[in-house]
């Protein structure tokens, strides 16, 4: 998972330029600077391209990496096995089962349909993620400033 160079919570990341400085930072962060590569136009919520307005926000369940594992181990695969079936390759498996990878959610989808297995959820905690998130940056803008007068 990529880490947010702010305030070092995982998740999308985006390239913005901070007060001359290029760093990965969230969405969150990335207010506080420009963005690079991508317009605020085209951001949206979940950074996922097929989302829009309209659309409710899906994302991977939080249980994703022991559903897949368990799949695996049910039908006694090793990872390799299990790779060549999902068409993947092994190390985005391992990576996929140990939890430190998710995986896009067009590619949740069709591992749903491959495993019959529920992957993809609507995005219902939205408040509670947006209150985290809130509470995270009041504590990394102080953070940034202290780094800045560091230097
Ligand atoms: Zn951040």
């Amino acid at each position: 998972m990529p880490v947010c160079e702010m305030c070092g919570r995982e998740g999308d990341i985006l390239k913005a330029e901070v007060e001359g400085v290029e760093l990965n930072v969230c969405f969150g962060c990335s207010k506080y600077g420009s963005v690079k590569k991508r317009g605020y136009a085209s951001i949206s919520r979940s950074f996922e391209k097929h989302s829009s307005k309209e659309e409710p926000s899906f994302q991977v369940v939080h249980n994703f990496a022991s559903l897949l594992r368990s799949y695996r181990e049910r039908n006694s695969m090793t990872q390799e096995d299990f790779a060549k079936f999902l068409n993947e390759r092994e190390s985005v498996v391992a990576k996929w089962e140990s939890g430190s990878l998710k995986p896009r959610i067009d590619t949740a989808r069709v591992l749903e349909r491959k495993l019959n297995i529920r992957f993809v959820e609507m995005d219902t905690e939205t408040k509670q993620v947006d209150t985290k998130k809130k509470v995270s940056h009041e504590f990394t803008l102080g953070d940034f400033i202290k780094v800045r007068k560091r230097e």
